[in-house]
């Protein structure tokens, strides 16, 4: 197994909201970051806060050696299977073999299930349960060969109890559930953890859109509307991006080994089964 300083840990949608806390908290325990997405000027911007932030220490270094922090981005869409190769084939290249895979990148879409049109389906189905195949498909097969690895996919609670409007999103993080039991039992003699964090309503631009979109449907106002999302949770509040984060930084600890195939809530009480 290796030292915490030499794992490499990939972050799809690592540019912003709770990849961005992901990509963070995994960087402060010293492993060698990948972000990933679409947005090149996003995933920079993001590397370059992060390097700065989080300058090289000892034993952490980049694999070309020019003494750059352990962050580094790749420009990939998790939807489609050949940039993902060319991503993750260009992550390994630059900090070695991923030890550490967090599924995160994800869209979400609201509409009454009448009104979801197949475009609608096909885009969540492609991004958050595809994208998940595509990039586990990718990674897996070396971390069998060195008997050890983490994959965390960012699921929601949307994954665990149904919500009203939200029928693919919501079909779409419960196939993510699904998957990641089903693939945890298959590795679970081999090394490998496999785990899902479910966050309720988290403060990023996900929740923003979602924000909007009640303001345009019911005429509310931004306060209601962000009262209405928080609503939900016992705690009368939105979670944020770094409680998320430090859930799945525990998940990725060699401490964390007898934990697999688990969905946790990351939601202030509001799943519990
Ligand atoms: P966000 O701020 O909108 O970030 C989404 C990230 O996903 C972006 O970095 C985006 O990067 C990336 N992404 C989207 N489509 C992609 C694609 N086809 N290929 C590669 N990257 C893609 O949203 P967030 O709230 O942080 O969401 C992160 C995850 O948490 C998602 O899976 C979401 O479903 C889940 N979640 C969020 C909430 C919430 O309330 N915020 C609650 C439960 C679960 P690019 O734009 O660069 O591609």
């Amino acid at each position: 197994m290796p030292s915490t300083e030499m794992k490499h840990a990939f972050v799809t949608g690592g540019g912003k909201g709770i990849g961005l806390a992901i990509a963070e908290a995994l960087l402060k325990e010293n492993y060698r970051v990948t972000i990933a997405g679409r947005n090149e000027d996003g995933l920079r911007t993001a590397a370059r806060r992060l390097s700065e932030s989080y300058p090289k220490r000892d034993g952490v270094e980049s694999a070309d050696g020019t003494g750059a922090a352990a962050i580094a981005y790749v420009v990939m869409d998790v939807a489609n299977v050949d940039s993902v190769m060319r991503g993750i084939d260009q992550a390994v290249t630059r900090f070695g073999h991923i030890a550490i895979l967090i599924n995160n990148a994800g869209q979400a879409s609201s509409a009454p299930f009448l009104k979801t049109d197949v475009q609608q389906w096909n885009d969540m189905l492609n991004v958050n349960l595809m994208g998940t195949v595509h990039c586990t498909r990718q990674v897996l097969p070396a971390m069998l060969a060195k008997g050890w690895g983490r994959i965390v996919n960012i699921a929601s609670t949307a994954g665990r109890i149904g919500y009203p409007y939200v029928s693919a999103y919501c079909a779409s993080k419960h196939a993510v559930v699904g998957l990641t039991r089903s693939l945890a039992l298959e590795v679970a003699d081999k090394g490998i953890t496999v785990n899902a964090v479910c966050p309720g309503y988290t403060e990023t631009d996900i929740v923003q859109d979602a924000v909007a979109n009640i303001m345009i449907k019911t005429g509310r106002t931004e306060v209601q509307a962000r009262a209405a999302l928080a609503e939900g949770n016992p705690m009368r509040r939105l979670v944020q991006p770094e409680e998320v984060a430090h859930t799945v930084a525990w998940l990725c600890q060699t401490s964390a080994s007898a934990m697999t195939g688990q969905a946790i809530a990351v939601a202030g009480g509001e799943v519990m089964q």
